[in-house]
């Protein structure tokens, strides 16, 4: 099975000439790279451009609204990303969490993203870590509450990011053994609720990773790839990224 990476370019890069450059550039690195598979979220008014100029990396919306229209400024929704050629769709990331979006909204999102035929990817983490250990509880009701009324034929489809907050932006990830530890957690809590099927479904982890640091995560962390946020958004940071693992 090949690693998952996907790009989350955030509100980055500043131009559309520097986006084609990026893209470009993580497109030809994707090329050369068999065991790896690419999936880049760029600012969403850039999706449709760049869906003519590969058709072998699928793109992602960074987030968008449930709702198929309406009184919603500034919002674009997963129909309109879907139309624009989003196949994947980044739903709950902990920066969009941070501004208010709740669990019962990455519901909505995620019915609709399965509505209109995209690919989920569900992010979820907890903000801090105590010995105490309710950070499972957290990511436990973020997984439920975003996949309430998911049809068990659907499940498996559904990407988890799993995205300890404090390790987005942080100066290196969690240790890898957490990861497996997290990873195992959520997939059991898919399954209690959905049976076998939740062992299928694949589990990225986000959080400060590169290329210095995202092997070892792969042989340590039980995970099927990353979500990427700093290193994706630099042509040579995810050429040596995509590189490191292939
Ligand atoms: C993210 O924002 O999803 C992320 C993982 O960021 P970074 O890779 O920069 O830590």
């Amino acid at each position: 099975m090949k690693t998952l990476v996907v790009c989350n370019w955030k509100m980055n890069p500043s131009s559309w000439k520097e986006a084609k450059k990026l893209f470009e550039e993580t497109k030809k690195a994707a090329g050369k790279a068999r065991s790896v598979s690419v999936v880049v979220a760029p600012p969403a008014l850039y999706l449709r451009e760049l869906s003519k100029l590969a058709r072998s990396i699928p793109l992602a919306v960074q987030h968008a609204h449930a709702d198929e229209g309406g009184a919603h400024t500034g919002e674009i929704s997963l129909a309109q990303a879907a139309e624009s050629k989003a196949t994947y769709a980044i739903i709950g990331h902990a920066e969009r969490r941070a501004q208010g979006e709740t669990i019962e909204d990455t519901n909505k999102q995620i019915l609709s993203a399965l509505a209109h035929k995209m690919t989920p990817i569900l992010c979820v983490g907890e903000s801090t870590r105590s010995i105490q250990g309710e950070y499972f509880e957290t990511v436990r009701s973020q997984v439920k509450g975003a996949l309430t009324t998911v049809p068990q034929n659907r499940i498996a489809t559904i990407i988890i990011a799993y995205e300890p907050v404090w390790a987005i932006g942080a100066p290196r990830p969690m240790a890898p053994r957490d990861m497996h530890e997290m990873g195992i957690f959520i997939r059991k809590t898919i399954v209690q609720g959905w049976g076998d099927v939740g062992h299928a479904v694949t589990v990225l982890y986000g959080g400060a990773v590169d290329s210095t640091n995202a092997a070892q995560i792969l042989d340590e962390g039980d995970v099927r790839g990353f979500l990427v946020g700093r290193a994706s958004a630099e042509p040579e940071k995810i050429k040596a990224l995509i590189q490191s693992l292939s």
